[in-house]
């Protein structure tokens, strides 16, 4: 890789910081409670390691089989997150290649990495991915399905429950985005509450719209475009909306 690509990279990940850190200073929160996950899906192990030469060290990927195939290439320190759909099949490689997930939408799903963590001897935090706009297109649990979870999760050994995440509709304007964000962690403050789970992460906020998430509250944005540039693949059939890279 030439290094006027690499100089690319440093630029583009100096300049998502600064936006976070402006984001939080409008917020009064502290940038040190925003991590940002460089979402890598589709691109290559010399694009990630271009990434984390500039300092990041927390990456994205959202199928199992492409993580599964590029993180042996990648530098060996950094911590991978699995933010896309997780289909149950694909639980036990998961529990392996990653150190979050951040997608999980049943509490079936939550049992299955409860036990292929039990198996592998690892324990794993999630988040409940939460269909706060209630389309249909979406994955996650729906508002009223969540508390159950909860509950039931507090019998589970290795797995652990330490926040949400969320997706919004996809929105021109990013501001159509707070409603559904400022709803998330309304929904925490509630959950919070009434089951006794602290819930301190957040993932919320993608290119598009990760400022205003961070001025309602996330602790994790998943940012893909606006770091490693546009995806040159095109997603797989049946991908969700919110997936695809606007205007390609
Ligand atoms: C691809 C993806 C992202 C990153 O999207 P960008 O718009 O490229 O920042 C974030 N979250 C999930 C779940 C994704 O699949």
């Amino acid at each position: 890789m030439d290094r006027m690509v690499e100089n690319g990279f440093l630029e583009r990940v100096n300049a998502v910081r600064a936006r976070v850190t402006v984001a939080c200073r409008r917020a009064g929160r502290d940038p040190c409670q925003v991590s940002i996950v460089a979402v890598s899906k589709t691109f290559g192990p010399e694009e990630v390691a271009a990434v984390a030469a500039c300092g990041l060290n927390v990456f994205g990927e959202s199928r199992v089989q492409e993580a599964a195939q590029k993180i042996p290439l990648c530098p060996g320190h950094l911590e991978w997150h699995m933010v896309g759909h997780l289909q149950r099949n694909k639980v036990r490689a998961a529990v392996r290649l990653f150190r979050m997930i951040h997608s999980v939408d049943s509490l079936r799903l939550l049992e299955a990495i409860d036990a292929a963590c039990e198996e592998v001897g690892c324990r794993l935090p999630v988040l409940l991915e939460v269909n706060v706009s209630g389309e249909s297109s979406k994955f996650g649990l729906a508002p009223a399905d969540v508390p159950a979870v909860l509950e039931r999760s507090s019998a589970l050994m290795r797995v652990s429950i330490v926040g949400l995440m969320t997706i919004p509709p996809f929105t021109e304007d990013p501001e159509g985005a707070r409603p559904y964000f400022r709803r998330l962690r309304e929904l925490r403050e509630a959950w919070r509450e009434s089951s006794g789970f602290d819930l301190p992460e957040l993932s919320m906020g993608m290119s598009h719209d990760f400022e205003v998430a961070v001025e309602e509250g996330a602790t994790l944005v998943r940012i893909g475009t606006a770091i490693f540039g546009v995806r040159r693949q095109q997603p797989r059939k049946g991908a969700a909306a919110s997936e695809m890279t606007p205007a390609e």
